[in-house]
């Protein structure tokens, strides 16, 4: 990993500037990307463009930019796109500072712009060193969310391909499965979700997925994997439900799509579970039908109340080994478990001592 601070006038970062829906943002003669894939659009309000014109105009420092060297020997802007844009403007004629364009400029004044240094740190690595750097770095910068940091390492054809499914506004995967997928498209939110399910299904993480699949030449295996799971949502829980946006259910169904579950048995199931006041988390009521694991429900819990009344009703006993117990030395025990349809009722709430309990609920 190699990071240089590099002092570049603006003469030659704003050298050969275009700003044009094909080709993007280019500077430094044609070798700057200054609008890579993973950055925002330029979102300066005209107050904080000004300050940096008139940063640099007085020739004061600016911050800090980075830029990240490619194998080819371009490079990508990571920080610093929207001084650079602004000053690039600037120079470009495209607005003007105190009533003055820079084409208004004394000679000398222009001058002393275009030979401002740029303080620029220029990184080369590897892939992982750069996103760990990224990661760092990001952390003073602007926020980019940990998939757009991840996008911005790799770079690719497979990349471009994976994005016009899933990172656009209305992409195929934001009509197939907005419902299901919490974030937006264009955070990322949705390509994340994919990757990471289909690395779990490999047992890996989403950076590994992403090196390992960097120079596939299309996105199929991800699309096809994402359509599948989707599809298999659609299948078993036909009744959409609020409660299912947002779950894992790429997860899901690498662990249980082999499993034939019955869509009929399931919906009746939900039913009656989303009317059980003792399951308070009703959108682990998919995950409880699939693994059988009462814990995604969060089940209701006995009171004080009610646990101090049943240990005055017990008279302190524990009613398995007939013993006399402090209440601090007692617990709250369904008499029916909720699993046998006992709620979390005062008669259905019996006090055991903590030995009691540990061994009824290993039975
Ligand atoms: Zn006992």
């Amino acid at each position: 990993m190699k990071i240089e601070l590099h002092e570049i006038p603006v003469r030659e970062v704003t050298n050969g500037y275009i700003d044009s829906a094909d080709n993007g943002v280019v500077g430094y003669g044609g070798k700057l990307n200054i609008r890579p894939a993973f950055q925002r659009e330029f979102i300066y309000k005209d107050k904080q463009r000004n300050e940096v014109i008139n940063t640099v105009i007085k020739g004061f420092p600016l911050n800090v930019m980075y830029w990240v060297k490619s194998d080819n020997g371009s490079y990508e802007l990571l920080d610093g796109q929207q001084r650079t844009i602004s000053i690039a403007q600037y120079v470009n004629g495209d607005f003007s500072v105190n009533h003055l364009g820079f084409d208004n400029l004394t000679d000398t004044e222009r001058e002393q712009i275009l030979n401002y240094k740029l303080m620029i740190y220029i990184c080369e690595g590897t892939d992982k060193e750069k996103l760990d750097w990224f990661k760092i770095i990001n952390i003073a910068g602007e926020q980019l969310t940990p998939q757009e940091l991840r996008n911005a390492i790799y770079t690719s054809e497979w990349l471009t391909e994976a994005k016009k499914y899933f990172s656009k506004n209305g992409c195929p995967a934001h009509a197939i499965a907005s419902d299901y997928l919490k974030g937006t498209a264009i955070r990322q939110d949705y390509l994340e979700t994919a990757i990471r399910w289909i690395s779990a299904r490999d047992g890996i993480e989403i950076e590994d997925y992403m090196a390992k699949h960097q120079h596939d030449p299309n996105c199929n295996e991800l699309w096809l994997y994402f359509q599948n799971v989707i599809n298999w949502v659609k299948v078993i829980f036909p009744k959409y439900r609020k409660e299912m946006k947002g779950l894992d259910w790429g997860v899901y169904y690498n662990k249980y799509s082999q499993t034939n579950y019955d869509p009929k048995t399931l919906e009746s199931k939900i039913v009656e579970l989303m009317q059980d006041d003792d399951v308070t988390k009703k959108s682990g009521i998919y995950e409880y039908l699939l693994d059988g694991a009462e814990k995604h429900l969060n089940l209701r819990t006995f009171t004080q109340s009610m646990a101090r009344s049943a240990y005055e009703r017990q008279k302190g006993i524990c009613p398995i080994c007939s013993q006399h117990f402090e209440i601090t030395e007692m617990q709250a025990d369904h008499i029916t478990p909720w699993s046998k349809g006992g709620k979390t009722t005062p008669e259905n709430c019996q006090m055991l001592c903590a030995d009691c309990n540990r061994r009824k609920s290993n039975i």
